[in-house]
């Protein structure tokens, strides 16, 4: 099946071709245009047409430890294994990783699709009320006894720290906790750190601090940067035998699959990975923007009436009409397909439904992506990223404006 978020994305393009005047909220893509320095290291580039090693080149490696050691987390070069995009990574390590997946409920629509893919069952504990991208530690492990109960063999337990969908950061407290039940059951833990460089304020806790041994960390470009279309994605597997035995295993997924990640793309990663002052200085301007704009709609989301966590990192939110079930439902309204549908079909607003996430179908909840609000154009893009007021954008008030008018004629009474 199509992935529920590659799939709108292409569905709401068509439309806009058409000349359709539909507001994106369906695609988490980070909307951003690329700085010249890093365009230039990429052209420069273009003659390396080798194959190069499976993980990745020793330059790209070294750069990439460089890039967690200044974060706190020491690294040798030979813990880091490259791949066309972290998500390609993620399906070699749920391959890879022995049992069955425990999934925070909801989690971005690729990882139970990868656990199916490679033959496995998936365990969806629901998130805390804080925040998301972490089974709520109450709950964990209990979900466990009864997964082993009804026959599955839980091996692997993924978290998303930042979160998408829920743009929350999990509390430090939770992944403690999750982590202390993750060990005593045995279970490697994934934690996808994709979104840890666009927190809008401070920094994400990891699991790293808590499950160092047992943790895998996978990360890449196409967030932070921007760079989704590039496809740069990098692991980083724990030191020590049970991670050298893992990166073995991994090697033999990558060299089967897709052999090494593209060498422009590696000198491209070396560049940006070594922190260069324009590439801080586009990273904090984003982190701005992404602030500024999620925190805009998430206004709009609850002056409608939805309630909503308030967004903490990236460019995402997932708002609930539960408090105003009554009204929507008085429209037929009673499923979050529907809420999608209507938002699109009545009122030009695309979004996904909570069950693409592996929510309930009858909760009226949707995640919503406001990063290609930015602008259509590169010139746009660029204006809004150095604007100390986006929101007075021409474009971005105007689609503001009408998501405002969207949802109040969505939740109006009678
Ligand atoms: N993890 C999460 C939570 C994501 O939202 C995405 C978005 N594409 C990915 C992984 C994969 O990104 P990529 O393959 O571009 O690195
Ligand atoms: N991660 C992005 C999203 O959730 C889009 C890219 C993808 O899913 O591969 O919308």
């Amino acid at each position: 099946m199509h992935s529920a978020t590659l799939a709108i994305n292409e569905t709401l393009q068509i439309r806009r071709a058409a000349g359709e005047k539909v507001l994106h909220l369906g695609f988490g893509e980070a909307g951003l245009p690329v700085p010249a320095p890093v365009a230039a290291a990429l052209s420069a580039a273009a003659g390396r047409n080798g194959y190069g090693a499976v993980v990745g080149s020793s330059e790209a490696r070294e750069a990439a430890a460089g890039w967690f050691a200044r974060r706190g987390v020491e690294t040798r070069a030979e813990q880091v294994l490259f791949g066309p995009g972290s998500k390609a990574l993620l399906f070699a390590l749920l391959a890879a990783l022995p049992g069955d997946v425990v999934l925070p409920c909801p989690a971005w629509v690729s990882y139970a699709a990868q656990a199916a893919l490679a033959g496995k069952k998936t365990i969806g504990v629901p998130i805390p009320a804080q925040a998301g991208g972490v089974p709520d530690p109450a709950l964990l492990e209990q979900a466990l006894r009864d997964a082993r109960a009804a026959g599955a063999h839980p091996g692997v337990l993924v978290l998303t720290v930042p979160d998408n969908p829920t743009g929350t950061i999990a509390r430090d407290e939770h992944l403690r906790e999750v982590c202390e039940i993750a060990d005593r059951n045995g279970l490697a833990v994934v934690s996808d750190e994709i979104y840890a460089e666009v927190c809008h304020s401070g920094k994400a806790p990891s699991a790293l601090g808590h499950l160092p041994e047992r943790t895998i960390v996978t990360s890449g470009l196409s967030k932070s940067m921007a760079l989704g279309g590039w496809r740069i994605g990098f692991a980083r597997v724990p030191s020590g035998p049970w991670g050298d035995r893992l990166m073995q295993d991994l090697v033999g997924v990558a060299s089967e699959v897709w052999s090494s990640l593209a060498a422009p793309m590696q000198a491209a990663a070396t560049h940006i990975l070594q922190d260069p002052p324009e590439v801080l200085a586009h990273v904090n301007a984003a982190r701005r923007l992404h602030a500024t704009v999620a925190t805009a709609v998430h206004s709009a989301f609850t002056a409608a009436g939805a309630v909503c966590r308030r967004p903490e990192a990236g460019f995402y939110l997932y708002p609930d009409f539960e408090p105003v079930r009554p009204l929507l439902a008085a429209r037929g309204i009673d499923t979050g397909a529907a809420l999608a549908a209507a938002l699109l079909e009545e009122h030009g607003v695309g979004v996904l439904a909570g069950e693409a996430f592996g929510d309930t179908a009858d909760g009226l909840r949707a995640r919503v992506a406001t990063s290609l609000l930015y602008g259509d154009s590169e010139t746009e893009r660029w204006e809004a990223l150095r604007s100390d007021d986006p929101l007075a954008l021409p474009w971005i008030a105007a689609s503001l404006d009408h998501l405002r008018t969207a949802l109040g004629a969505l939740t109006a009474q009678g």
